[in-house]
């Protein structure tokens, strides 16, 4: 499978047409940005180790009957993808308080929810991804009922899911976000599962292993992801 046309260019990856028009090609960067925007940087080989993490994290959540777009990684640094009709809704899963939910809520990070909070974004980068509810989503066309409805399901499935995967890896799965889209009807999960979007702590010694070294100078941001991808090839199953 080769790459076409790019049709899209993010911040972290960029996407491409083949030769099956049901399929694309998702091509991992080394770029990185926080702040909505205001900071920019290269991870080294960032792009390599969060298209092994992602492709691990895929798999594995396919084995648990969670419908995903992933089908292939033939390349280090290129994902195969069913192509999708993103919803532009961002859900964000939280089981600690860290990141905006502290600063909104005034807390320390690290306080415990007495229950998981499920979040929704309005995608959009000029608007900076504005928090939504489902009323949102409804008035403004964003999703069906019904498919919020499974979508917000299947995120608290994930979370299940990765918590425990991580659990049993030595690390907390704080919290995280997901994009799903509809392929050919069927609601299936997008974009990417890397430190980029989840917020990984040390499980013994509560230090960060994600995007926050990078968004906040801590240092060591490629060790923190290297350690996570192999963390997540443990127990190859
Ligand atoms: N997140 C993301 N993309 C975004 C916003 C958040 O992947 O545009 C992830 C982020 O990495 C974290 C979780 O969603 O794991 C919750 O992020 P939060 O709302 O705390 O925002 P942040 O402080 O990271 O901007």
């Amino acid at each position: 499978m080769t790459k076409l046309e790019k049709i899209y260019e993010g911040k972290a990856k960029t996407l491409y047409t083949t030769e099956d028009p049901d399929l694309l090609i998702q091509y991992f960067k080394d770029d990185a940005t926080a702040l909505d925007g205001k900071k920019k940087g290269v991870i080294h080989e960032k792009g390599k180790i969060n298209n092994r993490i992602s492709s691990r994290l895929f798999r594995y959540l396919e084995k648990n009957g969670i419908k995903t777009h992933f089908v292939d990684m033939p390349d280090e640094r290129e994902m195969v993808v069913k192509k999708m009709t993103i919803f532009p809704i961002e859900v964000v899963v939280r089981n600690i308080v860290a990141g905006s939910l502290a600063k909104r809520m005034g807390m320390e990070e690290g306080a415990p929810l007495k229950e998981t909070i499920l979040e929704l974004y309005y995608k959009s980068d000029p608007l900076g991804d504005p928090m939504i509810n489902e009323s949102h989503v409804m008035a403004f066309g964003l999703a069906k009922k019904d498919e919020l409805t499974q979508i917000e399901n299947t995120a608290l499935r994930i979370n299940r899911i990765l918590s425990k995967f991580f659990d049993e890896r030595g690390i907390i799965l704080v919290d995280f976000k997901l994009e799903f889209g509809l392929h050919k009807g069927e609601i299936l999960l997008g974009d990417e599962i890397t430190p980029d979007g989840c917020r990984l702590w040390d499980k013994e010694t509560l230090e960060k292993m994600d995007k926050d070294r990078f968004r906040r100078d801590l240092g060591n941001v490629e060790e923190a992801y290297k350690m996570i991808l192999q963390k997540v090839m443990e127990h190859g199953n």
